[in-house]
């Protein structure tokens, strides 16, 4: 089979962490402990999104993973940034989510299709977290159909207008920056797209509803508006044409991050449910001696295991240039799955302790579904990864 582990597009197979991924995970560990874990519950309740929090982690690195050094970023690769998203995810999906918004969307876009004097603009800028950035394919009438746009961008002279509204855009309100894709020709044409980078503070391009959601609550989703907003042509990344094409690429990269996240997610909870078996008592021992509790753990284990196996898969793939619209298809489409039916039982396993926000698995569970929506859902990666079996 094409594109497994045990395809000619592996080298072989490293289950070892090397040492940035120790180094990684570590200081995640200890930055989470400090500035994430007092504050989560508080920002999760209130739906505040922590800027704050973001500009520090931007001082680590962690706002520009992919970039390389010479653009002020942190120059890894796939493999460490798996690590970093993954080991957000097990303290806070939010921060996780936005973490991979800002570096694989709208940093990854720019960085693969922006020209040198968009990326020495950008980011820099982007990788410490000066500047926070948004990604906007989505609209209302369009989500999973996403070509079907009907924000448009009309040539007027060396300017282009923009009308329309992008929504459920990540940062829309606190980025600084977002890139857009808009539509600049037919509707039905792949190449009738094109994606421009928008500053804040270009006249015309505003922020609308925010959205009060069921997980991820410290991760901003709002809408992007466009009223006759006039952009040069110098912020057009790539070519006219091109925007669509672009960003199916760019989420190619993208659903890798979103299966870290739920790798993240689902071992947070995992680990929390062990945790807890081993402390409960009922019939006079702990709840983890009880099979029907043994075996939940034991799935719970090798589903993670599999999910995990999958991604690294992608990000190595990824790492060597290799096209992985498959590859990332199966992580994020199983990753996910199995994040949701972890957390799932990870709430099952402490009982009713486990519907209130005192323990931590009420928050995996509601965080954990997002992971098989947002960068396309998991009828969508079905349809990707269905498409490229059957070529
Ligand atoms: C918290 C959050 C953050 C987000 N961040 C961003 C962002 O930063 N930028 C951005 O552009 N977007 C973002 N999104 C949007 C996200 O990518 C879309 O919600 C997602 O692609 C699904 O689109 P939709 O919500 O319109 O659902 P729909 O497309 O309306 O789908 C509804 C249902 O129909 C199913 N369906 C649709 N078409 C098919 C088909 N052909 N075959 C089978 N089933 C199908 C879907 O799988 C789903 O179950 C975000 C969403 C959320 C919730």
């Amino acid at each position: 089979m094409s594109g497994t582990l045990l395809t000619e597009n592996a080298t072989g197979l490293n289950f070892g962490l090397s040492e940035n991924q120790i180094m990684i995970a570590d200081m995640i560990r200890k930055f989470g402990k400090e500035h994430i874990l007092p504050k989560m519950m508080e920002w999760d309740e209130s739906q505040h999104f922590p800027v704050e929090v973001f500009k520090k982690m931007g001082e680590l690195g962690l706002m520009g993973v992919l970039v390389p050094t010479e653009y002020g970023g942190s120059g890894f690769s796939y493999t460490e940034y798996v690590t970093a998203i993954s080991e957000l995810g097990k303290i806070c999906g939010s921060i996780a989510l936005s973490m991979a918004a800002h570096n694989s969307l709208c940093t990854g876009h720019i960085m693969a299709f922006g020209n040198e004097e968009q990326k020495k603009k950008y980011l820099p800028k982007l990788a410490t977290a000066e500047w926070i950035g948004a990604w906007g394919l989505t609209e209302t009438g369009t989500g999973s159909d996403a070509g079907g746009m009907n924000t448009v961008a009309v040539k007027d002279g060396d300017h282009w207008v923009l009308n329309g509204s992008k929504n459920f855009i990540t940062h829309a309100i606190s980025g600084n920056v977002a890139v857009v894709i808009v539509r600049t020709g037919e509707k039905g044409d792949s190449h009738g797209m094109t994606a421009f980078v928008i500053e804040k503070g270009t006249k015309g391009f505003s922020s609308g509803k925010k959205e009060n959601k069921l997980g991820m609550r410290a991760s901003e989703t709002a809408e992007l508006i466009f009223t006759d907003c006039r952009v040069h042509e110098s912020q057009i990344l790539g070519k006219v044409g091109d925007g669509f094409v672009q960003a199916m690429k760019v989420l190619d990269g993208g659903r890798i991050s979103i299966a870290s996240l739920a790798l993240g997610i689902a071992k947070g909870a995992f680990e929390a449910a062990v945790k807890y078996s081993k402390e409960r008592q009922q019939f006079g021992k702990p709840i983890s001696n009880f099979q029907g509790i043994a075996f939940k753990l034991a799935d719970m284990a090798t589903e993670i295991e599999a999910a995990e196996l999958l991604t690294f898969q992608a990000a190595d793939l990824k790492n060597r240039g290799q096209k992985v619209t498959k590859e990332s298809a199966f992580a994020k489409y199983y990753a996910s799955e199995v994040c949701v039916r972890v957390a799932n039982d990870a709430v099952q396993v402490f009982g009713g302790y486990g519907y209130t926000k005192d323990f931590p698995a009420e928050k995996y569970y509601r965080d954990s579904k997002l992971c098989t929506i947002g960068e396309g859902t998991s009828e969508i990666q079905k349809l990707v990864i269905a498409r490229e079996l059957l070529k």
